[in-house]
């Protein structure tokens, strides 16, 4: 059965560059009808908080990206001693006691001689009496993974055949000093023993997918299919800033964009197929195919996020919205002329507020010198009563009977005394919504 997981380390919120990652990954769980884990990994217990912990969640539940289940790297530490001593049992696995200081001398002077910095194993000529000695004198040193020097391939299912050659890679870390796993080995233990069929992350996991590969055909586990999305570029193709790069998922709700606008966005950005609104879920489960994604840096600009929302609002009922509308202060009587007036006209929510004011304490009349007496003859033939859908129209005729106008000589000077602007609302709609016409006293 397809198993897929989103396992990001808690140590910050969810941002415009890991949602992809998360997406991607449910999509292709639910396409399949499979099962879609949230795993957190957080085997550094220095930087991972609880707080972010329940903020992924809280972000996740607000995208709609539900998990079926949840795992903890912390709660199985056990497996990954279990497979670090198999490690050892087969040789694969060995202490190594150089200093950052002098792995950085080391990589320098490759570098200098025009050779890879690849880490040069020296740990393994060292005698148990020398391990011993260095043991004493530094503490415990760190585990290693001996990489099989041959060529690692694998068929990406965005980037095509890879194929690296394993002398090109240190052997990694999967231990540190003070006994702490390291994401590499723990992420191989949790894939293989939960299942985990597809794998998509990063492009900058690719070389931890060679050595990932390594690892689990050692532990006899059975191969993820692998797929590694491209980075996220600024709009122009620049490097995303740090600033856009770290974009939380929770400044782009607290400035009113919608999850569905965002994951619509996201789900085909850099894909071979349009960005195009849906509407939910399920639309976006039935059109996704992760092998359409490019291998091409993906251009990001978070102005596309407006629009998109702009245009999911307007197709919502009422019922959609209600909590937002009775917040901008509109009373339940009239919530639902109110949006159906105001709907297309709001970028974001948060736009309702402004439209209520309109309506609430009406707007300064704009009324150029050219248009006051037109505009004083109309107000006289606006009915005192209770205005409805009609009013807009009937008044209107009214009007250009009254004083010959017509088109827009007839239209522009009523928006302009009624809104105070050029642009907005349907009047039809709007005009029996306005609970004060300061245009009446010109
Ligand atoms: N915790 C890792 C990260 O956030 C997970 C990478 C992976 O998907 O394997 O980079």
């Amino acid at each position: 059965m397809t198993t897929t997981r989103f396992a990001p380390s808690p140590t910050g919120y969810i941002h415009i560059g890991n949602l992809r990652t998360a997406l991607m990954n449910y999509l292709i769980a639910r396409k399949a009808g499979g099962t879609f884990i949230l795993r957190i990994d957080d085997t550094d217990p220095e930087r991972s908080k609880e707080d972010y912990v329940d903020a992924i969640k809280e972000d996740l539940d607000w995208l709609g990206l539900h998990w079926d289940r949840v795992e903890r790297q912390s709660e199985r530490l056990d497996r990954y001693h279990a497979a670090a001593d198999r490690l050892r049992e087969m040789g694969r696995f060995y202490e190594a006691f150089e200093t950052p200081t002098e792995l950085d001398l080391k990589r320098k002077k490759q570098l200098n001689m025009g050779k890879p910095p690849v880490y040069d194993r020296a740990a393994l000529a060292l005698s148990e009496a020398e391990k011993e000695a260095l043991r004493a004198e530094r503490g415990n040193g760190v585990w290693r993974f001996k990489l099989d020097h041959e060529r690692i391939d694998w068929a990406d299912g965005i980037l095509g055949d890879i194929s690296i050659d394993a002398a090109s890679v240190s052997d990694p870390v999967l231990i540190r000093g003070d006994g702490q796993f390291l994401y590499t080995l723990a992420s191989v233990v949790d894939d293989t023993e939960m299942g985990v069929t597809d794998v998509v992350r990063g492009s900058d996991h690719v070389t931890n997918t060679a050595t990932q590969i390594q690892i689990i055909e050692a532990l006899g586990g059975a191969v993820p299919r692998f797929a590694h999305h491209s980075l996220l570029t600024g709009p122009q193709g620049e490097a995303l800033s740090k600033r856009l790069g770290t974009l939380a998922l929770r400044d782009l709700r607290a400035e009113g964009v919608q999850p569905m606008a965002l994951l619509s966005l996201m789900a085909r950005l850099g894909s071979s197929d349009p960005v195009e609104l849906r509407n939910d879920m399920s639309e976006l489960i039935d059109g996704f195919d992760v092998t359409r994604f490019g291998a091409a840096p993906t251009k990001f600009d978070k102005d596309d996020l407006f629009p998109l929302t702009a245009r999911y609002l307007q197709g919502l009922p009422l019922s959609d919205v209600r909590g937002a509308v009775a917040a901008a202060g509109v009373p339940d009587d009239l919530a639902e002329p109110f949006w159906l007036m105001a709907r297309d006209n709001i970028t974001t929510l948060s736009d309702l507020e402004g439209w209520w004011g309109l309506c609430r304490d009406g707007a300064a009349p704009l009324v150029g010198d050219e248009d006051l007496a037109f505009v004083r003859e109309a107000m006289a033939l606006l009915p005192d009563g209770p205005l409805d859908g009609d009013s807009w129209s009937r008044w209107t005729s009214a009007v250009k009977t009254a004083t010959g106008r017509k088109g827009k000589a007839l239209f522009m000077p009523l928006r302009k005394a009624l809104t105070g602007r050029e642009r907005g609302p349907e009047m039809a709609a709007l005009l029996p919504l306005l609970q004060t016409i300061p245009a009446r006293d010109l």
